[in-house]
């Protein structure tokens, strides 16, 4: 899509690697159920350090396999939060299950342990926490509610890769964790995610299930359980695998364009810049700032439109799922059931973010959302 703004809100970070990687598979032939899959797999566990690591064709599929997985169905409640990105909950549904909101901490935007424990019921099953922006959830407070009532635990970590909660890595906390290769996430191949699970039959069961239900070893047209096509291609796998490669140099820009906006924005009392909890190292996924003076959807609107006639994209981050439209509708969710997400994602602003944002850049960002602030 060709976009009209001077300075996007996301940029993926492509080069000669990337490139490269991408035609050899091309001249190669091999297309799909490929070596490149297999590689950017083993690196990818590696990396973030589990046993395994499942290539499926998107984040949304990486979260549906694992409910799947999970063996959560229909009598299923999972609790979940409701300041995430929709997949976060839809997978919940793709299976008939409930999700159930628990209301956020306002500080790290993450899920509040507490919230969970007073959302428990006989029909809970699983917890399925998100590591919202970057910013890893209480994982050891959800593992001991977890462990305390015999709960099952998800990680989404789409926008996490490469974010830390005591030194251990985003998408090792639960039994299953995901990410995401969406263009605007940390590294991109395109459209594409991974699930992450030291458990052999989670892993085994999702390599099967993104394959048509086919057994490992097993015939083409033998198929020994419901399946879907969720496989990643080998043009998609080479390019993911050349992102991983230089991951360290991407999230290591991502931090230094985050540190430039602190920089540029800690001396502006109507804006709130995003915080850490103790615990956490974050991965940056997006910049997201609480426009304090913001009164109404009609200020945040003023301030958005002021920037986009300056080149700029903001977006707002997140609309609270269950305001979602299709949510209201089919659940009977209204404004008012989970006050501090709404109270928060009323002010919150999206900033342009990519690892290459120059520091020029930043700094018209930062003056024109100063001046966008000052005119309200
Ligand atoms: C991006 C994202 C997803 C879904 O990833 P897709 O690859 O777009 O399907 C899921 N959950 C969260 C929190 C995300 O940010």
């Amino acid at each position: 899509m060709l976009n009209k703004f001077q300075i996007p809100l996301s940029a993926s970070d492509l080069t000669d690697l990337e490139r490269n990687a991408m035609l050899e598979v091309f001249d190669s032939r091999i297309l799909s159920l490929g070596p490149k899959t297999v590689e950017f797999e083993d690196n990818f566990a590696r990396f973030v350090g589990t046993k395994h690591a499942v290539a499926v064709n998107s984040g949304t599929s990486a979260l549906h396999l694992i409910v799947r997985a999970l063996g959560i169905g229909r009598a299923d409640e999972v609790i979940t939060t409701p300041f995430s990105f929709v997949a976060s909950s839809n997978c919940i549904l793709f299976e008939g299950a409930t999700p159930v909101f628990a209301d956020i901490e306002p500080n790290t935007l993450n899920i509040d342990p507490d919230e969970v424990e007073k959302k428990i019921t006989p029909r809970t099953k699983a917890i399925l926490a998100v590591d919202v922006f970057g910013h890893p959830a209480e994982w050891d407070r959800l593992r001991h509610i977890a462990d305390k009532h015999n709960l099952l635990l998800i990680e989404d970590s789409c926008e996490a890769l490469g974010a830390k909660f005591k030194g251990q890595n985003a998408g090792t906390f639960a039994n299953a964790g995901c990410f995401a290769f969406y263009p605007n996430k940390q590294i991109t191949c395109a459209e594409g995610g991974m699930i992450t699970t030291n458990d052999d039959n989670i892993a085994n069961l999702c390599r099967s299930m993104r394959n048509q239900g086919r057994a490992q070893n097993g015939g083409w047209l033998s198929h020994e359980r419901l399946g879907y096509n969720y496989r990643l291609s080998e043009l998609h796998s080479a390019i993911g695998n050349a992102q991983l490669k230089r991951i360290d140099e991407i999230l290591e820009k991502r931090a230094k364009v985050a540190a430039n906006y602190e920089d540029l924005l800690k001396d502006c009392p109507e804006i709130s810049l995003p915080q850490k909890g103790s615990n956490a190292q974050i991965s940056w996924f997006v910049y997201v700032v609480k426009l304090e003076s913001v009164k109404t959807p009609e200020d945040r609107k003023k301030v958005m439109d002021f920037m986009a006639e300056c080149g700029i994209q903001t977006n707002i981050y997140f609309a609270p799922i269950h305001l979602q439209p299709f949510y209201q509708k089919e659940f009977g969710c209204k404004p008012g059931d989970f006050p501090v997400t709404e109270r928060i994602a009323a002010k919150t602003l999206a900033i342009p973010f990519f690892a290459n944002l120059t520091t020029a850049q930043a700094q018209t960002v930062t003056q024109s959302l100063k001046q966008a602030i000052a005119l309200l």
